[in-house]
C-alpha cells in the first residue's frame, strides 16, 4: 500500500476547521465536501484514462477520456455519504456500491451488515470514501470485499488517518501484491486513544455530519 498525504495550505485550513469542535453540522458538511473534491483531485491522478479525437472549431484534436469499464465509488456507511458529493462531482459517471460496517465499541471489531456492491469488478478501479482511518479494520475489510470481486486497483480517501491504522492496511496489502492499495488523505495524526478515536482527529465524523444516533 502507498500512503499520500495531501500538503496544500488550502487542504490544511479547511482540515483546521473540520476539527475545530466549535464547527456546526451545515458548516462541518460543507467543508468536508469541499475537501473530498480537493483530495479527490489527488486520488484521481492515476485513473484510467484511454485516447480519444475529437474536431474543434478549428481541426481535430487527441485527448482522453475515461476508460470503460467506468471505476466504482464506495462510501462506507454511514460516515462515508457525507464524502459521495465531493467525489462525485469530479467523477460523475462513475457507479456507486455501498458497505455499511459497525464497530464494536469495546472489541473494536468491525462487522459487516450491508453490502451493495457488484459481484464482479473485474478490470475495475474502486475509490473507497472513509472519513476517519483508525483501527484500518474497516479499510481492510472493505478492500477484501473489493479485491475478492476482482478490482483492478483500490484508492481509499480518508479526511484524516492514524499510524495504527495505516500500518494495519499497509501490513494487509504490501506494496509487492498484484493489487496496488492507495491511502489518500489530509493528515496523518498522532495516535488512537482507547476509545478508538484519533488525536487529534475531529471526533466522530458520523456525528458530527449527521448528528449522534
Ligand atoms: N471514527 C470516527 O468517526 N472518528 C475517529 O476518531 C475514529 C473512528
Amino acid at each position: 500500500m502507498r500512503t499520500l498525504i495531501v500538503d496544500h495550505p488550502l487542504i490544511a485550513h479547511k482540515l483546521t476547521t473540520l476539527r475545530d469542535a466549535a464547527t456546526e453540522a451545515p458548516t462541518f458538511r460543507r467543508l468536508a465536501d469541499e475537501l473530498v473534491t480537493l483530495l479527490a483531485y489527488e486520488a484521481t491522478r492515476e485513473v484510467r484514462v484511454q485516447p480519444v479525437s475529437v474536431r474543434t472549431p478549428v481541426g481535430p484534436a487527441d485527448g482522453v477520456k475515461l476508460a470503460r469499464p467506468e471505476p466504482l465509488v464506495v462510501p462506507v456507511l454511514r460516515a462515508g455519504i457525507g464524502m459521495l458529493d465531493g467525489m462525485a462531482r469530479l467523477l460523475p459517471t462513475a457507479d456507486v456500491g455501498f458497505v455499511g460496517l459497525v464497530r464494536d465499541e469495546e472489541s473494536l471489531v468491525a462487522s459487516t451488515y450491508a453490502d451493495r456492491l457488484p459481484t464482479d469488478l473485474t478490470g475495475r478501479e474502486a475509490f473507497v470514501l472513509d472519513p476517519m482511518l483508525a483501527t484500518g479494520g474497516t479499510l481492510e475489510t472493505v478492500i477484501g470485499m473489493l479485491a475478492g470481486r476482482g478490482a483492478t486497483a483500490v484508492t481509499a480517501i480518508c479526511l484524516i488517518a492514524a499510524p495504527e491504522g495505516v500500518d494495519r492496511v499497509a501490513a494487509a496489502f504490501p506494496t509487492d501484491e498484484p493489487l496496488p492499495v492507495r491511502v489518500v488523505t489530509a493528515a496523518l495524526d498522532s495516535h488512537l486513544d482507547d476509545r478508538g478515536y484519533i488525536v487529534p482527529g475531529l471526533g466522530d465524523a458520523g456525528d458530527r455530519l449527521f448528528g449522534k444516533i
